[in-house]
């Protein structure tokens, strides 16, 4: 089943205002999730914010957008391989769409496996520029779901009591597994 391939939608609610973009990260951090605008990964898998940038959704290189080089605005969260990828490329008709915006949806979107898509010829257009085939963000996008499948087993271990042995082993069998699973991930990380 394909979905989008933000999890939640970035939304910028910052009213500051700075002489500098760069001020702006704690904010954009928290606006976009933690995650890349772009390919939603976690920051926390590349060195949390000290590892990510901020984009200039409209390249400040590109002397009509020179006024928005401070404007929150036009500032999108990114991991350095979106942030290196996108660099000053513009293109003024079918071309990049701002991430907080619902149509950014319309256009990319990703399968049960945590691969992106293309879903049109604008998106496709991203989708390369951007380098959103990149292997890492489909690993990135299973490492976290395989996170959340370990907490799910946590809480279910939590909850059943006497009378759920079987249950109880089999859980902690699973357990076992992932935090095997989990060991390699972790070493992983700085490989990829
Ligand atoms: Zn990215």
């Amino acid at each position: 089943m394909a979905r989008t391939v933000q999890k939640q939608k970035p939304i910028r609610t910052c009213t500051k205002t700075y002489a500098n973009y760069t001020s702006f990260k704690p904010y954009i951090r928290e606006d976009f999730n933690k995650r890349c605008g772009y390919c939603d990964d976690l920051d926390i898998y590349h060195g949390g914010a000290r590892g990510y940038q901020i984009d200039h959704f409209k390249p400040h290189s590109i002397a009509r957008f020179t006024c928005l080089k401070e404007d929150y605005s036009n500032l999108v969260y990114s991991c350095p391989f979106c942030n290196r990828a996108k660099s000053n490329k513009w293109k003024d008709i079918d071309g990049f769409i701002d991430p907080c915006d619902g149509e950014y949806d319309h256009h990319l979107e990703r399968d049960c496996k945590g691969k992106i898509f293309a879903k049109s010829i604008i998106g496709f257009y991203i989708f390369v520029n951007l380098n959103l085939f990149l292997k890492r963000h489909e690993l990135l996008w299973m490492i976290e779901k395989l996170e959340e499948q370990s907490k799910e087993i946590d809480n279910y271990l939590g909850i059943l009591g006497e009378g759920h042995e079987l249950e109880l082993k089999i859980l902690r069998e699973f357990r076992k597994i992932q935090t095997e699973i989990k060991k390699y991930t972790n070493l992983f990380y700085n490989e990829i």
